[in-house]
């Protein structure tokens, strides 16, 4: 964690962040937000600290016996991805937390955490219109105080495809989540199938540590043509935006090969090279097909598989999924 970083973030969480704290501990926080996402007036609550989220989801708790408590870990920088996760979440429960934390213990030192995009004051205003009830915006040293030494040792889920050009990537997120279960103890947490290892790293986790927590995955949300949302879009000039829609383009041919009787997985990852690479602006870094479970490359599609493909494009390293259904056969993926 870069001493600077942390403490403009110190800065940041002093300043404009009390701005939108509400410390009415006397409202539970689920009457602030009218089922069904429209807000009542009054602002959404923003927590900074473990302790102020766990008291307003305690009082709430004994207010609302059996209330249901859905959490939306997130890095902020909102678009329709994450806010589909938040509409799924308001659909399914009574109360939903929306974490928002650039987690730096799950980006390498050569990665982007500074110029990470950030904009509370767009997130907290979008957040609040789909109906979120709480947001945790921790500071860094909440998450990770002085003397903090303990990560969580993450398994084979979260070995190959990312972990190849990312090591200790999923022993940060898998950290951060099991915190951030631990502060909220939600009954379900939601994810998106397009950071597809990363939702399988959590269900493990999830049922490996016994959390009892129902971890829900959300479809990909996409543009126009097809690009998966992300914030890291955001890099990319308008000639390398354009490119970069060959990569849900080759994952559809892909998909298609599959349904029409392809099931060499080695064929299927030439083809998807084979279009990726007239774009000369995408770098493929890999293309995998595997196990939709274990994220274990398979051999042949004789069974639902997932191809997964990662690509820097200018700034930007951009990762895509899609299932690939042989003919017959149907996705038995838990997407709610
Ligand atoms: P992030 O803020 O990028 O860490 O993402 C927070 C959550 O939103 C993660 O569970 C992501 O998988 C999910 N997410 C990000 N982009 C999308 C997308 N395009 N469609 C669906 N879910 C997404």
């Amino acid at each position: 964690m870069s001493a600077n970083f942390s403490a403009s973030r110190r800065r940041f969480a002093g300043s404009f962040l009390d701005s939108f704290l509400l410390i009415d501990m006397n409202t539970n926080g689920a009457s602030e937000n009218l089922p069904g996402g429209k807000a009542s007036g009054a602002a959404t609550p923003v927590s900074g600290t473990v302790a102020d989220v766990r008291a307003r989801i305690g009082t709430l708790r004994r207010r609302q016996h059996g209330a249901r408590v859905s959490l939306v870990p997130t890095m902020g920088f909102f678009h329709e991805g994450h806010l589909n996760l938040m509409r799924a979440a308001r659909n399914e429960s009574d109360f939903v937390v929306v974490s928002i934390f650039v987690n730096p213990i799950q980006f390498a030192p050569t990665e982007d955490l500074a110029a990470y995009p950030r904009d509370l004051g767009r997130d907290l205003a979008m957040g609040s219109a789909v109906g979120v009830n709480l947001f945790f915006v921790p500071p860094d040293e909440e998450i990770y105080p002085q003397g903090f030494d303990t990560k969580i040792e993450v398994g084979r889920v979260a070995e190959g495809l990312c972990a190849e050009t990312r090591p200790g990537h999923f022993q940060g997120v898998a950290t951060v989540v099991a915190k951030l279960f631990n502060i909220v103890r939600p009954d379900k947490a939601y994810f998106g199938q397009k950071d597809a290892q990363q939702a399988a790293v959590i269900k493990q986790m999830t049922e490996d540590l016994n959390f009892g927590i129902e971890i829900r995955v959300c479809p990909t949300v996409r543009e126009a043509d097809g690009l998966a949302m992300s914030s890291r879009n955001t890099y990319l000039n308008s000639e390398e935006r354009s490119q970069a829609g060959v990569l849900y383009q080759s994952l559809s041919e892909a998909r298609t090969a599959v349904a029409a009787g392809e099931t060499s997985a080695s064929r299927l990852r030439r083809m998807i090279k084979k279009a990726i690479a007239a774009n000369y602006m995408v770098d493929l870094e890999y293309v995998r097909i595997v196990d939709p479970g274990t994220m274990e490359p398979v051999a042949a599609v004789d069974r639902p598989a997932l191809a997964a493909v990662a690509a820097k494009v200018g700034r930007a390293r951009l990762i895509d999924n899609e299932m690939l259904i042989p003919p017959g056969g149907t996705d038995a993926q838990d997407r709610s």
